[in-house]
C-alpha cells in the first residue's frame, strides 16, 4: 500500500488545452501524438503534474514547421519545445535508442513510427505509459498501471540490461522509492550491484541533479537506504565509508535527512553530518555542486557539533552567530535538531530567533559608528591599529549589545586607544 489512489486512466480534462491542441494538429497531419512518461505517471497517481510531455511520430523538422513558436531544445534527441498560449511543451519524436557504448548516453538516436518501441526504451514500467488524448486510449504494454497500483518500480524488460545501458537509471530508481514511496521490485533491485561499474561513468553533473531531486523528495531516507544496501552510495560518495560500520550513525543520518526541512543543502548536511569537513568539501566540488551550494553545506557541516548550547551565555550565543554567519544560523539549528533532536539545541532556537529579530550587530560594518568617525575622534590614520580597535569594539558589543550606540562606542574607543599608547 502506498497511499495513492490510482486512477484507471487519464482524465482528459486534466490535460492542458494547449497540449491537447498540439496533439490535434499533429493528428490532423496524420501523425500519432501522445502524452507520455512522468506526467502520465504522476497524473494517474493523483500527484501534481509539473510538465506534460508529448511524443509524436512526426520528425522534429516537421514539428518545427507545424507550429508557429518552437524552440529546438534538444533537436539531436528529437525534442522540440512548442510554445502555445505562453505555455511550453516538449514534443519528442518517438525513438528507439541506438547502442549505448559508454553507459551515459545513447550513441545514436533512431526515430521510429511506433509508440511501443518508444515505451520499450524507457526505464521503469510506471514511466512507460502513454495516453492518446484524441482516441482516449491508454498505451501500457509493460503493465505500468498495475505496478502503480502495487507501488512497484520494475525495470522495463531485463533490468540488468537496462541498468547497463545508462548508469543514471539506478539513481532514478532509488529516487522514485523516495518521491513515490514505492519499492523496487526484487529482480530490479537485485540488478543494481551489477550496474555499479556503469554508474561510475555517469557525469557528476547528472549525479548532482539526481541527488538534489532525491533530497527534495517526500521521504529521502528511502532512497538513501536503497543506495546504501545496493552499493550505490559506496560508489557515489566513498568518503561516507560503510554506513554499516557504525549503524547508529547511519541511522541518525537517515532520520535526520527526513526530519530536516528544505532547502536541499540542509538535508544534505544532515545526511552527511558524519563526513569530515575536508572530505565533504572535496566531494561537493567533485560532484559539481555550485559555489553557493558548496559554501552553504560546508558552513553547515563546519558548525557541527554544537556542543552544549544550553550552557551558553548570551554573549556566547552572539559570538557563535558571528562565527557561523547570519544566513546559515537557522539552517544549522534545523540540521542539529533533525540529527540530534530538538532537545540538543537547549533552547538555542528561541534565543537565536530573538537576537536575529532584534537585529543584533554581528560585524564591524554593523557597529553604530564607522572607521571614519573613530579616526576623526582619535586623530588616527587608517592602520592596522584601527582595525584592531574596531574588532575590539565589536567584541564589546557582542558581549553587551546595549553598547552599540555612537557615544558609547566612541567613549570605549577613546579608552581603548589611550590604553594602547
Ligand atoms: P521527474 O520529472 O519527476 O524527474 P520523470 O520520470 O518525468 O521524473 P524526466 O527526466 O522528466 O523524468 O523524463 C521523462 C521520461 O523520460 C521518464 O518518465 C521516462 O519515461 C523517460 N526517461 C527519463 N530518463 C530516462 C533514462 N535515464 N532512461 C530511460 N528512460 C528515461
Ligand atoms: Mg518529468
Amino acid at each position: 500500500m502506498t497511499g495513492w489512489r490510482v486512477r484507471a486512466s487519464v482524465d482528459p480534462a486534466a490535460i492542458p488545452a494547449p497540449a491537447r491542441e498540439i496533439c490535434e494538429v499533429l493528428r490532423a497531419e496524420g501523425y500519432g501524438a501522445w502524452v507520455v512518461g512522468g506526467c502520465v505517471r504522476d497524473h494517474l497517481l493523483g500527484r501534481d503534474v509539473a510538465d506534460w510531455d508529448l511524443c509524436t511520430s512526426a520528425r522534429p523538422e516537421r514539428v518545427m514547421k507545424l507550429f508557429v513558436r518552437t524552440i529546438p531544445t534538444g533537436i539531436a534527441h528529437g525534442t522540440v519545445t512548442v510554445v502555445r498560449d505562453r505555455e511550453h511543451f516538449e514534443v519528442t519524436t518517438l525513438r528507439g535508442d541506438g547502442e549505448y557504448t559508454d553507459g551515459r548516453r545513447p550513441d545514436a538516436v533512431r526515430f521510429l513510427d511506433d509508440i511501443a518501441s518508444d515505451l520499450a526504451r524507457r526505464d521503469f514500467t510506471v514511466n512507460a505509459i502513454a495516453y492518446d488524448p484524441i482516441e482516449g486510449i491508454l498505451v501500457d504494454p509493460h503493465g505500468g498501471l498495475d505496478d502503480l497500483r502495487r507501488g512497484l518500480l520494475r525495470a522495463v524488460g531485463d533490468p540488468a540490461q537496462r541498468f547497463g545501458e545508462d548508469g543514471l537509471r539506478v539513481l532514478r530508481g532509488a529516487r522514485f522509492t523516495a518521491s513515490l514511496g514505492f519499492d523496487l521490485e526484487p529482480a530490479t533491485e537485485a540488478a543494481i550491484p551489477g550496474a555499479l561499474g556503469v554508474l561510475r561513468r555517469v557525469s557528476p553533473e547528472r549525479v548532482r541533479e539526481e541527488w538534489l531531486k532525491t533530497l527534495k523528495a517526500q521521504t529521502p531516507s528511502r532512497a538513501f537506504a536503497v543506495m546504501a544496501r545496493t552499493g550505490i552510495l559506496a560508489v557515489t560518495i566513498p568518503a561516507l565509508t560503510a554506513p554499516g560500520k557504525d549503524p547508529s550513525v547511519w541511522e541518525r543520518s537517515l532520520r535526520g535527512v527526513d526530519a530536516c526541512p528544505l532547502p536541499a543543502t540542509s538535508r544534505l548536511a544532515a545526511l552527511l553530518h558524519s563526513v569530515e569537513p575536508p572530505l565533504l568539501e572535496a566531494w561537493l566540488r567533485a560532484t559539481k555542486f555550485s559555489n553557493e551550494e558548496r559554501a552553504t553545506v560546508a558552513a553547515l557541516r563546519r558548525a557541527l557539533p554544537l556542543g552544549a548550547p544550553g550552557g551558553w551565555s548570551d554573549g556566547d550565543v552572539r559570538r557563535w552567530l558571528r562565527r557561523v554567519g547570519r544566513e546559515v544560523a537557522r539552517p544549522v539549528l534545523d540540521v542539529v535538531a533533525a540529527v540530534e533532536g530538538e532537545a540538543a539545541l537547549g533552547g538555542l532556537r528561541e534565543r537565536v530567533g530573538a537576537m536575529l529579530d532584534a537585529g543584533v550587530a554581528l560585524s564591524v560594518a554593523e557597529l553604530a559608528i564607522d572607521g571614519n568617525a573613530v579616526m576623526e575622534a582619535l586623530g588616527m590614520a587608517p592602520s592596522r591599529a584601527l582595525g584592531t580597535l574596531l574588532a575590539g569594539l565589536l567584541e564589546q558589543v557582542l558581549e553587551d549589545p546595549s553598547r552599540n550606540h555612537p557615544e558609547t562606542l566612541l567613549a570605549l574607543a577613546v579608552t581603548a586607544h589611550d590604553s594602547l599608547r
